[in-house]
């Protein structure tokens, strides 16, 4: 039986790494013997990593990396057929062009094919299904909606970053998509996984051709809307090299710049960037986002309308005493209250099947009750502390945020 030996396996991958990075950086300067030469030791390398890797995720990334330098490599050997339409050789080819910010023109031009790990969200998701945030959404239509209808109305521009921070599970991402819905715009929600690779020099890379591909599909018109979940964990001050995390924040940064050159004029092109843990984030990250917007927990109001909502799509008894309710759930999230509400419905259903009933034609289980609901809360934490919550508003007052 094969065995996994570690240090085997570390030097193969470092010499996989060297060659990749080698390999890619010839390719960019159009060294293309050199390139080839290079791509070819890269595989040699992963090839022998996937006979002695045991793990199945990293044998997945190793086969994924040879897949593509083969293709690379297939394209400079001149073994493409020019009328062979292969999307990823063909968006590559244009990838290895010096990038330039003030390539809006040319990108527009061009056709460009989506990198393949980048795919829009059709969201059903509306402002109905959000509710309260009504100052939210407010801040939202001045800086999204209004210059997407009306950019005539707008010679100054308009802020093209927007951070959403605070704890988790209380709609930053669902005011994204929904945001997204109400406009009509391709939605791109991404986060650091799809960004950051052990594949030294690859982070950067990617973020160059997603903004690029972006840049190109919101200049025919269409309102784009790129969403960063956890971008903490992408552009983090405590980011290290390991996988090229400075690199990619470097990046991140020029095209961030480049979003406010002249080039953009009006084309409505948004990033929309969450986080629970703004403080890690670094201050020329927070200065490339103008408007900064605190998604709270809800308010005793708020969870009264929270439980309303969930509620209404689910059979209750009448005496469901909502006060009640909303009080014993401070410090609880939106997504706590949801999961209060269908944990008291996953019971009531189990208790339906367990009882023989359902197997009954017609038959429905019994409502939801009050009391199942205050077992549920019993059931289910708050997520959020209260030194958390202060230390969003410590960070909202340093840095002046709505
Ligand atoms: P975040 O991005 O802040 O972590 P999400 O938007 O992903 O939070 O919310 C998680 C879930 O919580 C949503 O799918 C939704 O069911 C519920 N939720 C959060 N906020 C709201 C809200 N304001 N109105 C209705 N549902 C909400």
């Amino acid at each position: 039986m094969e065995y996994r030996d570690p240090e085997a396996i570390s030097r193969l991958e470092e010499d996989a790494i060297t060659y990749a990075k080698l390999a890619v950086e010839a390719d960019e300067k159009g060294l293309r013997s050199l390139a080839i030469q290079y791509y070819c030791k890269a595989v040699e390398s992963l090839s022998r990593l996937l006979e002695l890797e045991t793990s199945p995720s990293l044998r997945k990334i190793y086969s994924k990396k040879i897949r593509e330098y083969k293709s690379r490599l297939n394209y400079l050997r001149g073994c493409v057929a020019s009328d062979v339409r292969d999307p990823n050789i063909y968006y590559y080819a244009i990838s290895t062009k010096p990038n330039s910010l003030n390539s809006l023109n040319k990108d527009s031009m061009v056709e460009l094919t989506p990198p393949a790990w980048l795919k829009p969200f059709k969201s059903s998701i509306t402002w109905d299904d959000i509710v309260d945030l009504e100052h939210v959404k407010r801040i939202i239509r001045q800086v999204i909606v209004y210059p997407v209808k009306r950019p005539d109305l707008f010679p100054l521009g308009w802020p093209r970053g927007i951070l959403f921070y605070g704890p988790p599970g209380c709609g930053k991402t669902s005011v994204a998509a929904a945001v997204s819905s109400e406009i009509d715009a391709e939605f791109y929600p991404i986060d650091a996984s799809m960004i950051l690779s052990k594949w030294l020099g690859e982070g950067e890379k990617r973020v160059a051709e997603m903004f690029r591909f972006l840049r190109s599909r919101a200049s025919k018109g269409k309102p784009v809307i790129l969403f960063i979940d956890e971008v903490d964990s992408l552009i983090g001050v405590r980011s290290n090299e390991i996988g090229g995390e400075v690199r990619v924040r470097n990046q991140f940064l020029k095209e961030m710049d480049g979003l406010q050159d002249k080039d953009m004029g009006k084309i409505p092109l948004f990033v929309i960037a969450s986080t629970n843990k703004p403080w890690q984030l670094d201050p020329a990250f927070i200065r490339r986002f103008q408007k900064r917007i605190y998604i709270p927990l809800p308010d005793y109001q708020t969870r009264i309308k929270l439980f309303k909502y969930f509620l209404s799509k689910l059979n209750t008894t009448p005496d469901i005493d909502y006060d009640l309710l909303a009080s014993k759930t401070e410090g609880y999230t939106a997504s706590d209250i949801r999961d209060i509400c269908q944990s008291a419905q996953l019971e009531v259903v189990s208790e339906f099947f367990e009882s023989g009933l359902a197997n009954e034609l017609n038959s429905k289980p019994r409502p939801i009750t009050m009391n199942d609901l205050l077992e549920a809360l019993k059931r289910i934490r708050p997520s959020v502390s209260r030194e958390a919550l202060s230390a969003y508003i410590v960070w909202s007052q340093k840095y002046q945020a709505l």
